[in-house]
């Protein structure tokens, strides 16, 4: 499903991602962590062009998005992102949020796109703030909006960013059980996240990642119970 061959990132003299190889197969979960800086929300962003890698190759669905020509837009169509800071347009209700992007992108009919939208807001245990404005919700309500407008543009793949770093602590469950939920579903999911148990609950494939490299990966298991490098298990023992 997504391949990562090589790939290197610089932002000019910085190099942030260094030689990173990384296979996803269709309906794997893959759990992010590391510490700051160490090149997570690079990585995930060169994955649907929201960065482009300096050098190297990443091909989605078997296209190569790292091509001089590669279609972007249907890239992001594809290849979902969800964001620490939700990123809802505060000027438009929550349905509107949801049927923006498919409407004007994928071109599907308005009352197309509101019945899947209210359907996805459904799943996310939101159906009843369809008309109401981003700033009228919590934050576990707003990231739950985030997530269903992504799956609104029926994703193959769905990238989530520290998903519940910006939440009170009474709000990250809510949004982490919509997540559990999804990933039971079979979609492909990257999650830079430090939630262990989440990552317990539902990854197939654990990345470290530690100064722009892939120090270590494995299963949950391995991580929890047989790291091998120092540097992950310092990280570990600060995180757990
Ligand atoms: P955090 O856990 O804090 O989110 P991260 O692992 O996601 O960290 P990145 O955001 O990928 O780390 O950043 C990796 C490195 O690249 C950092 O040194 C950061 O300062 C740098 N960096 C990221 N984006 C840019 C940019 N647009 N321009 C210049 N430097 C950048
Ligand atoms: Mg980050």
């Amino acid at each position: 499903m997504i391949k990562v061959q090589g790939v290197n990132k610089f932002f000019g003299p910085l190099h942030v991602l260094k030689d990173i190889h990384l296979n996803v197969d269709s309906g794997e979960k893959v759990v992010v962590i590391g510490p700051s800086g160490s090149g997570k929300s690079t990585l995930i962003r060169c994955m649907n062009l929201l960065e482009t890698p300096s050098t190297g190759q990443i091909v989605v669905d078997g296209v190569d998005i790292t091509a001089p020509k590669a279609p972007i837009t249907k890239v992001r169509e594809s290849v979902a992102m969800v964001f620490q800071q939700f990123n809802l347009y505060p000027h438009k209700t929550v349905l509107e949020n949801l049927t923006l992007a498919p409407t004007r992108i994928k071109k599907i009919s308005r009352d197309e796109a509101s019945e899947s939208g209210l359907a996805f807001l459904e799943r996310v245990g939101l159906r009843e703030k369809a008309d109401a404005y981003p700033a009228q919700l919590s934050g576990g309500q707003q990231q739950r909006v985030a997530i269903a407008r992504a799956l609104n543009m029926r994703p193959t793949v769905m990238l989530f960013d520290e998903p519940t770093s910006a939440l009170d602590p009474e709000m990250i469950q809510e949004v982490l059980d919509v997540m559990v939920d999804l990933a039971k579903e079979g979609i492909t999911m990257v999650v830079v996240t430090h939630e262990m148990g989440f990552a317990k609950q539902v990854a197939d494939q654990v990345i470290f990642m530690d100064g722009g490299t892939i120090l270590e990966k494995g299963s949950p298991e391995h991580f929890f119970t047989n790291p091998e490098h120092d540097r992950t298990k310092l990280f570990l023992s600060r995180i757990l």
